[in-house]
């Protein structure tokens, strides 16, 4: 059976943070679909056209990594795609908590996934998309936390 992760999130933006933990998966899995949320009552800082091209430009380079927009349950999505596994990130106590109870949760719904949470880089673990949003939104430098190929002032 292929290996089929998905790694759900806003990216509004992508960060190094989240690029670390795609990347250091990367060798685990067969395939990772990077699922860019489109939530209609959520109100996102850039638009979904612009948060997918930003995660496909960090990720063109790896090709057994796919990057798709997804909406709705993230078990849903899982089961149309065949994939068996769920990737989050963990930066902190907070994340922890928040993704063990997700994980439960989906795991509650649908018995066939496992989600595997990977601890953040020690270099990240205050990188955050909440806060680069406020400094971006007051122009100041956020390029030192952003992939390479992310220019958020084009
Ligand atoms: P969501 O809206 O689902 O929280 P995010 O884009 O904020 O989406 O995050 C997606 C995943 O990436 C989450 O599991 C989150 O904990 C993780 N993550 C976010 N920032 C970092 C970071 N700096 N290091 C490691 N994981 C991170």
């Amino acid at each position: 059976m292929k290996r089929v992760a998905v790694f759900p999130g806003s990216f509004d933006p992508i960060t190094k943070g989240h690029e670390e933990i795609v990347r250091r998966a990367a060798s685990m899995f067969d395939e990772i679909i990077v699922a860019v949320g489109r939530n209609t009552s959520k109100a996102y800082l850039f638009s979904e056209e612009q948060r997918l091209s930003w995660v496909r430009d960090t990720f063109a380079d790896v090709s057994h990594v796919r990057v798709e927009f997804f909406e709705g349950l993230t078990i849903d999505f899982c089961k149309k795609n065949e994939a068996h596994f769920i990737l989050r990130g963990a930066r902190n106590s907070a994340d922890f908590e928040y993704e063990m109870a997700i994980a439960h949760m989906n795991k509650a719904m649908w018995q066939e996934v496992e989600t595997i949470v990977l601890f953040s880089d020690p270099l990240y673990i205050s990188t955050s998309s909440t806060i680069i949003r406020e400094i971006i939104k007051n122009k100041g430098p956020v390029s030192q936390f952003l992939p390479n190929r992310v220019n958020v002032y084009g």
